[in-house]
């Protein structure tokens, strides 16, 4: 594939995923090479181009992005310094530790299948006019991870379940990495029907539906949730930052915390960000084993 070909891909799935600026983490540094024209060191006396490549980057006209610049600042030296991880910016910071509950019938819900009958007979907004199945959510109500997606699709809408289709079965080999099984996890969307033709959910229908997924939240109380996507992230973290400045954060949901990576379906259309995800999941698995400490709000 033409090297122009190859970068117009990678622009759009960018901009697909609502970044604004462009980040050039997804390619190897030969392909960034080989984009700006530097190519790959022709002779052992010419690996200084190799080896400065960042130094190529700028030469082109790059321009070092501060991705984390606009999150807020943190209040204290980052214990996770101390533990040997170094460059974890501060994260976003959603709600208190103390349980929030919305009042009326969600209050009221003491189980996730509390939850799940209120979700079957919602009509608080129009998408379950045109979905065929509500979709809950699944997993164990005492997980210590939730992974939290953006909606069903068509093999989440026919079934029932979340996270059934492709996408679905690579998250569960991603779990696999991480040595858990979807049974010891809580799998979830933000919204809990299909938008129409998989269009993006509208922001009324993430406002209608959000108190479910907060209350699913409190009820299972986990250690750690996994933000996938862009999506996901943003109406949970309340923000409109990009994924790319979201991920590698640890930040924190009504005190639990929360790994930002990209969802299952953009890895199946871009395989590049296979690694970035490793190092997401890897986080999240870190917090879980306590191995890392979580930054003070
Ligand atoms: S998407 Fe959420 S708010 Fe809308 S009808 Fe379904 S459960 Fe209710």
């Amino acid at each position: 594939m033409r090297a122009d070909e190859l970068l117009r891909r990678y622009l759009e799935q960018r901009r697909e995923l609502g970044e604004q600026e462009l980040v050039l983490d997804g390619l190897s540094v030969d392909d960034v090479m080989r984009l700006i024209g530097a190519g790959r060191p022709k002779s052992a006396s010419d690996t200084a181009v190799g080896a400065n490549w960042r130094d190529s980057l700028r030469a082109a006209g790059a321009v070092e992005s501060t991705p984390l610049a606009d999150m807020p600042a943190a209040t204290s030296p980052s214990p996770i310094a101390d533990r040997g991880i170094i460059d974890l910016p501060p994260g976003i910071v959603v709600g208190t530790d103390a349980r929030e509950l919305f009042g009326g019938d969600l209050s009221r819900c003491q189980t996730i299948d509390d939850v799940a009958a209120l979700v079957r007979a919602c009509t608080r907004c129009d998408l379950h006019r045109t979905a065929k199945n509500p979709v809950p959510g699944e997993g164990s109500p005492h997980a210590r991870l939730v992974c939290v997606g953006e909606a069903p699709g068509a093999s989440e809408d026919e079934t029932g379940r979340p996270f059934v289709g492709q996408a679905g079965q690579l998250l569960t080999k991603i779990l696999e990495a991480i040595k858990l099984s979807r049974d010891d996890v809580f799998i979830v969307n933000v919204l809990k029907h299909r938008p129409p033709g998989n269009r993006n959910p509208r922001p009324d229908e993430v406002d209608a539906c959000r108190p479910y997924l907060v209350r699913q939240l409190e009820i299972i109380r986990p250690t750690v949730i996994i933000a996938l996507g862009t999506f996901a992230a943003q109406a949970l973290l309340e923000t409109k930052l990009s994924i790319g400045k979201l991920r590698g954060a640890i930040h924190r949901y009504h005190g639990i915390p929360v790994v930002v990576t990209y969802h299952p379906a953009a890895l199946l259309r871009n395989p590049a960000w296979k690694r970035p995800t490793w190092e997401d999941v890897q986080l999240a698995r870190r917090l879980l084993d306590g191995a890392i400490a979580v930054p003070p709000p």
